[in-house]
């Protein structure tokens, strides 16, 4: 077997901007310095037979990571440690390392001095596997090595969800305290064992209470190669009043998204939509809403996707959706999220929208014309002052 392959890195390069509230997440990453082109799961896994690392139709999670070559490879990324001559053993590899209970311990280079750590079970971009260390992606974006004895490599996931925000990044605030990063935590945490229950495999970008970068979610996602990647949020700032739920969701658009892959994401918009908007409505309270509430999209400013983590899958061949499933700055809506049976209900209607993509053609519903928007981008979502969790 030819263990000698050549290394691409995911090199997701600059980070999106998120903002502090809902309204700005990821304008900026227009501009961000993307160094290399990302690489699309396809690209790193095609050819070369045997590489396989076909995502599993079983289900199963927590599977080893494949790591038998030889692997194909282009010379289009960035070779990685050029200046190590210990790439020989280096295989390429794909999913995501959750650090073990005890934490793990990283290193600039397999086998070297440990020089940090970070959290029990926090979700990394795997990369390459060298030995018995994995190259991986941090939620800061460092790159960085760990010992896969730390902790284990899941490979696929039907789907990747998204919390928003997260560590000092809170995201909206409600009047009653309630941050916009622990709400989506816990509402992502139960849209994934809602999907586990339907039988559908799904994991968290980020699982805990810290700061990661837009870049950092998407490379989580991109290395597991979901069916779909779902970013949750809780909104902010809406234009007055609304009969009921003012939830938003959005597809991908732009020049990074073929016609066929933004209808899947719309449609994928439009069904969580649904559902959501539905379920929220049983609940009573003093809805709030932007005139343009439903299933919509934004623009950026160079003709790309304005969000960020939309606009990052969207470039790496996935499909995604960001939702806004209720207003936390409203008090009488914030009253209803803290409520777990809501926040369960929430996650439910986020699940049922999810699979209803996966396993049915409906077309999803509540589509509108977003008016434009101007307002700036508020910062947040990038690797400036961005600690990892250790
Ligand atoms: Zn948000």
């Amino acid at each position: 077997m030819n263990t000698r392959v050549l290394l691409l890195i995911v090199a997701l390069g600059g980070t999106a901007c998120a903002g502090g509230s809902h309204a700005s997440e990821g304008r900026s990453a227009a501009s961000s310095s993307t160094s290399a082109p990302p690489v699309s799961p396809a690209s790193a896994s095609t050819g070369g037979g045997g590489a396989a690392r076909e995502p599993s139709t079983t289900g199963s999670s927590a599977t080893a990571v494949t790591t038998s070559g030889p692997v194909a490879s282009t010379t289009t990324g960035k070779p990685v440690a050029t200046s190590e001559s210990v790439t020989d053993h280096r295989v390429a590899a794909s999913g995501a390392f959750i650090v073990g209970s005890k934490g793990a311990g990283v290193a600039s280079q397999p086998g070297g001095a440990v020089t940090g750590r970070l959290r029990a079970g926090v979700a990394l971009a795997v990369d390459a596997i060298e030995g018995a260390w994995a190259h991986i992606l941090t939620p800061c974006e460092n790159h960085l090595w760990v010992r896969t004895g730390d902790g284990q490599i899941e490979q696929t996931a039907d789907i990747v969800i998204d919390a928003g925000h997260g560590g000092p990044e809170s995201g909206a605030v409600g009047q009653g305290g309630l941050t916009e990063a622990e709400l989506n935590l816990a509402v992502a945490r139960m849209t994934v064992e809602a999907l586990a229950a339907d039988g559908v495999t799904a994991a968290l970008a980020r699982t805990g209470d810290y700061r990661q970068t837009l870049a950092s979610r998407v490379a989580v996602a991109t290395a597991m190669h979901p069916k779909a990647f779902v970013s949750i949020h809780h909104n902010a700032e809406p234009d007055g009043q609304r009969a009921g739920p003012g939830t938003e969701t959005y597809y991908q658009v732009g020049k990074d998204v073929p016609p066929a892959r933004s209808a899947q994401s719309k449609r994928l918009a439009g069904l969580i939509y649904e559902e959501v908007t539905k379920t929220l409505s049983q609940y009573s309270a003093d809805w709030v809403a932007d005139t343009d509430a439903g299933a919509k999209y934004r623009t950026g400013d160079s003709g790309n996707d304005y969000y960020g983590v939309l606009r990052l899958s969207a470039a790496n061949g996935v499909v995604g959706s960001l939702a806004e499933l209720a207003f936390l700055s409203n008090p009488s809506e914030e009253a209803l999220l803290k409520r777990d049976d809501v926040r369960k209900a929430e996650a439910g209607a986020v699940a049922r929208g999810i699979v209803r993509y996966l396993r049915s053609e409906d077309p999803g519903s509540g589509f509108t014309v977003p008016y434009p928007r101007t307002e700036p981008a508020g910062g947040g979502g990038g690797t400036t002052g961005c600690v990892d969790p250790s």
